[in-house]
């Protein structure tokens, strides 16, 4: 069992390339977890490096580029239209969005706990460090300490 998230009492502030999409999270970010499945390939150009914090949490400074592409019946992805920045990974049944941690103001205090879809990964891709690494889905080995 994997539980880490971040401590930091503090507002986390994000937003797209061009500024059109401006948001802060008032509430705990989980710590970063890296998808490397087709559809990250795909919007991400190899993985995807998720945070996740609690809907209810999240607020728009600035949300008029702000544009939602259903990638599943079960999530749907939101990014900028104008600069198409990726910004998040809503699914539909859970009270949490995932957020693409790079959109995330520096420094995010975060760190990367494991690694999941790697069985789908580019061939190009080489994953370095310890965090635990999984063929497809944690099967709820990460926990979301934030919902
Ligand atoms: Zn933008
Ligand atoms: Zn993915």
């Amino acid at each position: 069992m994997i539980r880490r998230m971040s401590g930091l009492p503090k507002v986390h502030t994000g937003g797209c390339l061009c500024g059109a999409v401006r948001y802060e999270v008032r509430g705990p970010l989980r710590d970063v977890v890296n998808c490397y499945c087709t559809m990250c390939q795909r919007l991400h150009g190899a993985c995807g490096a998720h945070s996740k914090a609690a809907k209810a949490d999240i607020t728009f400074i600035e949300g008029r580029g702000l544009k939602w592409y259903a990638s599943s019946d079960r999530a749907r992805r939101g990014f900028c239209g104008t600069c198409g920045s990726s910004l998040f990974w809503e699914p539909v049944d859970q009270p949490g969005t995932g957020i693409l941690a790079g959109t995330l103001d520096q420094p995010t205090g975060l760190r990367t706990i494991g690694h999941i879809f790697v069985g789908e990964k580019c061939d190009f891709t080489e994953i370095a460090g310890d965090a635990p690494q999984f063929a497809g889905s944690s099967e709820g080995a990460i926990q979301d300490d934030v919902l």
